[in-house]
Parts: structure tokens; C-alpha cells; sequence
């Protein structure tokens, strides 16, 4: 058996949840973590605490594999931070597992980060040279040395101090054995919502769909730049310097987050679903109709059928049931890792004129395969349309893109594109169209990905790092 990867996709980095004031903390934590299960499949952690003492269990695995019931019940007291990681920094390994804890002057602080920083080089390099040991290659133990660092200014002084000295995506939840705190970096690269359960307990999440899950209701937003403490006393907010000016990961919306949430003010669903209305807009194809590779670009393919009055069909059916691991095929099984989990309906397909509807094309070579599949199983013609622009340019915030090198808009034209995928039509939705589908804020957006203009510049090493060099 070997481990199941089978389309070079971007990934997300990291899901967090964290509740306040409930007696069943841990499996409340465990239910927002498995609705955010998208966000990260490699390890997942939750740390809990009574006001005293604290506990922890972490595992590498989907959330359902990592926690039984008899673990969720040795994870008691009323509060707990809970997290899901696929690693876009730091290897991928039961040590980088999250929630990372430490003990500072008897006291534990465990943390849970979802994002980039993108001065962490420089931060660790200092705080070797001033004595810092670190036990992980995560971003958030640097979070924990600098809070320790700065432990005598009391604990808002010290995370006030550290907040200061990092730089790049953070969406944060910071426990201490009787507080909760949330911590959005002052661009809001990454969501992070409030949540009321019962009337009575709280919940921070990095998407809404993991307080429906629970039954919590929506407070709102944590504010980009926001800290919140959260304790027996209430909720305190220390609020963002004035004048600050959002950067939201517009690629949320695009694939990231999960339809059902609300993120940035905007539902996901509705929004994929603008995008494929205004890809008709901008790009009318003769065909007998339109289809999604499910589950990439299925809102939009709808948006662009009611929108083009073209028949939504599903012309490949998916397995369901395809693991993480499977036994691997003989060399000369071509394209296996694609049918195995979508397969062609070739009496359905044969003589068609189709157009697919993609979210996004990283390297092209997953494209590629499903257009030949599309073609060997009879299409007459095969049309794409993308849900957003060309992604030209690597990401610095957390999304786990591959280099610059591989991104095949960085090296080629759109018409190159269309030739190495095997297409008639190839169309990218417009960067105006893309902004338009997610509330017309275009100054509220991060598009780094798609146009080069990076909100916070990267640390030269980190720069070096992503572009492949
Ligand atoms: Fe999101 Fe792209 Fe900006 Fe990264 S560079 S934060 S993926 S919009």
C-alpha cells in the first residue's frame, strides 16, 4: 500500500477551532475540526483545559482516525483549542502536529495557527542566537517563544509585543489554562469567525460551516488586526489600530473554503456560483453542454449553465469510495490515478461538444489527463472555462502552491495552455470578474497568485524558497 495522492492540487494549510465555557469542550472541538476537515487532512490536535489542568492528544490523520471516544473523554474541562494541518511549513510529522504546547513559569500556553509568517527565518535565526531551543520546524513555537520572551509585561502586553514582531498570514487561537484568545493577523489573509453556543459557551472557527455543525450561532468576524480574550469574566477585545486596510485570500473563495460557509462577508456558494455567470458572460462556447469534474468547479459550472441556458450534465462519475491509499497499478495502467476517482461515461460522451468548468489549473498535468480522458471517450470537442485567472505567481500566505517554476501560467501563454491541455477553448475568468463574484472590494482582496502584488513583502530566503531557486 502507498499513499494515495493522485492530482497535484493546492492545499489548504491549516483549520482551527477552539470553544469556551462548555463542559464537552474536547467533542465539541472535534465536531468544528471535522466540519473544517478540508482544511488540512495530514494531523490533527486538541488541547483542552479545566481552568487548572490541561490535556492534550495529537495523532496524524484524518480527525476521525486521530480521536476515539474514550480519547475525547480523557480530554476534559470547559475550554479546549483544537487543530487541523496540512504542512506548508515545517515537515510532515507527528512532532509538527498542532496544537503546539509549552510550559512558561508553570503555566501552559498551547497554540493553533492558521497561515504563513513570512519573517519566520529571521525570527528564528534571533531567537537561536539569544538562547531559544525549538522542538519543531512550525511557524506558531516561534508564536510561543516570543509570547514567553515577553512574559513580564503581563499576558496582552506579551502577545501585544510578539503580534508586533511577526509579519505574513496568521489566523490564531492561543490557550492558557483559563483563557481563550484569537488572534487575526492585520491583513485578515485567513478567516476566523465567532460563534455562541446555548446561549452560553463560545466558539472561534476558521469557517462558519464548523458552527453549524455544532448548532452555534454566528457573532461575527474576528476583526483583521483583532485580539480576543475570551475568560470566566467575559470577552474582551483589544481592537485593530485604526486605518487598516484588509488583504482577504480572494483563492478562499475560488477553492479553498467549504460552499456552505460564509467567509469575508460573502456566502462561498453563491460566490462560485457569480463566477460562472460572469464566465458566461465573458466567454460564450457552442456546445450541447456544460459539466464540472466533480467536486472542482461544480458551483460555477452551475452558475454558468443558468446564466448560458446550456444543460448541466454530469458526463464523469466519481468513486466515492477511492481511500488514501490504494495498490498501485502497473506502469502501463496510464491516467489511473484519474479514473479511479472519476470515470467517463463514454456512451453518454460519444460525439459530444463539452465544456468543462475548472476552479483553478496549477501545473496542468491533472487538465491534460482529464481532457484525454474526455477524448477517449468520444467527445467531439472539449471547451474549458476557469473560475479564476491564470495563477502566474507562488503564495507566501499559506496556501501550499508548488514553486513559481511549476506553475504552468508562469511559463506560458493562455493559447500554450490550451495546446499543452489539448483543448479547443481554453478561457480564464477575468481578475474584475473574479473580485465582482466576491462582493466588488477589489482593495480588499490579497490576488497576489494571479497578479504579483503581495500585500506584505517575503523574507528574501522564504522568497528564494517558494520560486524553486
Ligand atoms: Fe490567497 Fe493567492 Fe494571496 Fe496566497 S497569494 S493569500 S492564495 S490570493
Amino acid at each position: 500500500m502507498s499513499e494515495y495522492r493522485p492530482v497535484p492540487r493546492p492545499r489548504e494549510e491549516c483549520g482551527i477551532c477552539g470553544i469556551f465555557g462548555h463542559p464537552d469542550a474536547a467533542k465539541l472541538t472535534y465536531f468544528g475540526l471535522y466540519a473544517l476537515q478540508h482544511r488540512g487532512q495530514e494531523s490533527a490536535g486538541i488541547v483542552t483545559s479545566d481552568g487548572v489542568n490541561v490535556s492534550q492528544h495529537k495523532g496524524m490523520g484524518l480527525v476521525a482516525e486521530v480521536f476515539s471516544e474514550e480519547i475525547l473523554q480523557g480530554l476534559k474541562g470547559h475550554m479546549a483549542v483544537g487543530h487541523v494541518r496540512y504542512s506548508t511549513t515545517g515537515a510532515s510529522s507527528i512532532i509538527n502536529a498542532q496544537p503546539f504546547t509549552a510550559v512558561h513559569q508553570g503555566s501552559t500556553l498551547a497554540v493553533a495557527h492558521n497561515g504563513n509568517l513570512v519573517n519566520i527565518r529571521t525570527l528564528r535565526d534571533e531567537l537561536e542566537k539569544q538562547g531559544s531551543i525549538f522542538q519543531s520546524t512550525m511557524d506558531s513555537e516561534v508564536v510561543v517563544h516570543l509570547i514567553a520572551r515577553h512574559a513580564h509585561l503581563g499576558l496582552e502586553g506579551a502577545i501585544a509585543e510578539a503580534f508586533k514582531q511577526i509579519q505574513g498570514a496568521f489566523s490564531l487561537l492561543l490557550m492558557t489554562p483559563d483563557k481563550l484568545i484569537a488572534v487575526r493577523d492585520p491583513h485578515g489573509f485567513r478567516p476566523l469567525c465567532l460563534g455562541k453556543i446555548n446561549g452560553g459557551a463560545y466558539i472561534v472557527a476558521s469557517e462558519t460551516c464548523a458552527l453549524d455543525l455544532v448548532e452555534g450561532e454566528y457573532i461575527r468576524d474576528i476583526e483583521p488586526g483583532e485580539v480576543l480574550i475570551i475568560d470566566q469574566s467575559g470577552m474582551k477585545s483589544i481592537p485593530p489600530p485604526p486605518g487598516l486596510r484588509p488583504s482577504h485570500c480572494i483563492f478562499e473563495h475560488v477553492y479553498f473554503a467549504r460552499p456552505d460557509s460564509d467567509i469575508f462577508g460573502i456566502n462561498v456558494y453563491l460566490a462560485r456560483k457569480r463566477m460562472g455567470e460572469i464566465l458566461a458572460r465573458e466567454c460564450r462556447v457552442d456546445a450541447d453542454f456544460v459539466m464540472p469534474f466533480p467536486d472542482s468547479g461544480n458551483y460555477a459550472a452551475i452558475g454558468y449553465s443558468q446564466a448560458s441556458g446550456l444543460p448541466l450534465e454530469m458526463g464523469v462519475i466519481r468513486n466515492h469510495y477511492v481511500g488514501r491509499t490504494f495498490i498501485q497499478p502497473t506502469q502501463s495502467m496510464r491516467e489511473f490515478s484519474v479514473r479511479v476517482k472519476l470515470n467517463p461515461i463514454r456512451s453518454f460522451l460519444q460525439g459530444k461538444r463539452v465544456i468543462i468548468v475548472e476552479d483553478s489549473i496549477i501545473r496542468g498535468t491533472t487538465g491534460r489527463s482529464r481532457v484525454n480522458s474526455l477524448r477517449a471517450a468520444g467527445a467531439k470537442e472539449v471547451h474549458m472555462l476557469v473560475s479564476c485567472p491564470p495563477t502566474r505567481f507562488p503564495c507566501y500566505y499559506g496556501i501550499d502552491f508548488p514553486s513559481g517554476g511549476e506553475l504552468i501560467a508562469a511559463a506560458k501563454s493562455v493559447n500554450e495552455i490550451r495546446q499543452f491541455l489539448g483543448l479547443d477553448t481554453l478561457h480564464y475568468l477575468s481578475l474584475e470578474g473574479l473580485v465582482e463574484a466576491t462582493g466588488g472590494r477589489k482593495d480588499h482582496f490579497c490576488q497576489a497568485c494571479f497578479n504579483g502584488d503581495y500585500p506584505v513583502p517575503p523574507d528574501r530566503l522564504f522568497h528564494k524558497l517558494a520560486l524553486g531557486r
